[in-house]
């Protein structure tokens, strides 16, 4: 029977993965731990390993991987700018990946971060807990009639664009391959200058590549009109978060809401609360009133879970038959 190791295991993972084995009969071995330089000699006796959005497939890892006899990386993620692709083709590794779980959950958790910040149900949940009614700090906007503007259209992005036009919003979008079927929709492709200039909500809806690293600079803050909401649930590092504390210390960002941060495969789907914590950019983040932070938790739905588990181990058992799906 196949063995497949999993690191950074949740327990929430466990029973879909469990459900869909089903019909596989796999042998699942679920690791708590991340994969790094240190852990990946947990890997003697696996040739398929499964890991997530903060393992590290880095070239150190890669060839301990390989040299333990690892062939197939199976990402439990749509992302896959954790894995150094050129050294796991050069070794000759297969890595497959989950594409598109349910982007109507990245999307949606978007609009919920949207909406959470505009009406500030943050600080609004808290005051009434300590019968405290007041309204004062608590004023939002109608969305109706704002422009938002959504840099990448792609799975996720293009049905934010549409949740969005919902709200009666008009929405520009820049990306590097517009799609025939939002400009249908009446959304209109700008360059990023523009879309800067003219939005009063900006969603990153885009992959961590070289191009996107710290694609909102300074100088992307600086182009933007004042008070603007920014929402990032793409890739922490799409953001050069010391550029937007100085945008948020200036009021030119209005509004923060973020689902992902540079920093935090460290931090991130782990209990620390009993920790102190150690990153000072972060936590001057949290200083903020009108900053509202979760913690990688976009596509962390029901549907979005079954999906991962299923499309996962059927890429497993196609590279087990010699086909390769799903590969990145
Ligand atoms: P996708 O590949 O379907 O779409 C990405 C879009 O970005 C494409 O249309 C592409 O042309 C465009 N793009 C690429 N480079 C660009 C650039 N330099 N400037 C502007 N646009 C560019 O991907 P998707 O499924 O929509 O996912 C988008 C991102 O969301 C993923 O890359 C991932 O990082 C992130 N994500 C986050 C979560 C979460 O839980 N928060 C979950 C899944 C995915």
């Amino acid at each position: 029977m196949k063995k497949i190791a999993f690191f950074s295991t949740q327990k929430y993972e466990k029973d879909f993965f469990e459900k869909a084995n089903q019909q596989y009969l796999y042998e699942l071995h679920f690791l708590e731990a991340h994969l790094n330089e240190n852990t990946a000699v947990l890997c003697r006796d696996f040739s398929v390993i499964c890991c997530f959005a903060n393992d590290q497939l880095n070239k150190k890892v890669l060839d301990i991987l390989w040299s333990q006899g690892v062939r197939l990386i199976a990402l439990r993620s749509a992302g896959f700018n954790h894995v150094d692709l050129a050294h796991a083709k050069k070794l000759g590794f297969t890595v497959v990946r989950v594409p598109t779980y349910s982007p109507h959950a990245i999307a949606e958790h978007s609009v919920a971060l949207i909406l959470g910040l505009n009406r500030k149900i943050y600080r609004s949940y808290n005051r009434v807990r300590e019968n405290d009614f007041s309204l004062h700090g608590l004023m939002g906007f109608d969305l109706s009639g704002r422009t938002v503007g959504v840099i990448g259209t792609g799975n996720i992005g293009s049905i934010f664009a549409k949740i969005m036009l919902g709200f009666n919003c008009k929405v520009i979008a820049f990306d590097i391959k517009p799609s025939v079927e939002c400009q249908k929709l009446g959304i209109q492709y700008v360059d990023l200058e523009e879309l800067y200039h003219s939005s009063d909500i900006i969603s990153l809806h885009c992959p961590l590549t070289p191009q996107t690293v710290h694609l909102i600079n300074a100088s992307a803050v600086q182009q933007m009109k004042e008070n603007v909401m920014l929402i990032n649930t793409s890739r922490g590092a799409v953001v050069d978060t010391g550029a937007v504390i100085d945008g948020l210390k200036s009021k030119k960002i209005g509004y923060l809401g973020l689902d992902v941060y540079e920093e935090e495969a460290d931090m991130f789907f782990e209990d620390l609360s009993d920790k102190i914590m150690q990153d000072d950019v972060f936590a001057r983040l949290l200083t903020f009133p009108n900053v509202l932070i979760t913690g990688h938790q976009g596509f962390f739905t029901k549907e979005a879970m079954v999906n991962i588990a299923e499309t996962t181990l059927s890429n497993i058992a196609a590279f087990e038959k010699g086909k390769v799906q799903n590969n990145v």
